[in-house]
């Protein structure tokens, strides 16, 4: 089932993520940008960058493109939707709450605080 994402869907969820994560106490980063298809690092080149898991988050202050999240898929409206599906933007939104942490306790914190504690019980 296709979904169509607006740009007002996107700026709808991530507002709600920043209001949750600002009130559990989290300094909040904005999301520089968010790479579909592939890291960001090879946009423009033939590329898709170096890729283990279905997304990842720079979160090292020292990287260029620190604040942006990357994604395998290349349907954002599959990432973030009104109907809920949003564990896996929340993931790595997380990752920017808490640069350094992998998926340790601050971590674990941060995507508890926007909402989705199942991903912190993941293994
Ligand atoms: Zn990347
Ligand atoms: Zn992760």
């Amino acid at each position: 089932m296709a979904d169509r994402l607006s740009l007002g869907t996107y700026a709808e969820v991530l507002a709600n993520l920043i209001a949750r994560a600002a009130s559990a106490g989290f300094r909040v980063t904005s999301v520089t940008g968010i790479s579909l298809g592939g890291c960001v690092e090879a946009i423009d080149t033939p590329r898709r960058g170096a890729f283990r898991r279905r997304a990842h988050a720079h979160n090292d202050r020292r990287d260029p493109h620190f604040g942006w999240l990357c994604f395998l898929s290349t349907e954002l409206g599959r990432l973030i939707t009104l109907a809920g599906r949003t564990a896996l933007f929340a993931h790595e939104f997380a990752h920017l709450l808490a640069p350094g942490s992998g998926h340790g306790e601050r971590w674990r914190r941060a995507v508890t605080a926007l909402g989705y504690p199942a991903q912190a019980r993941r293994p």
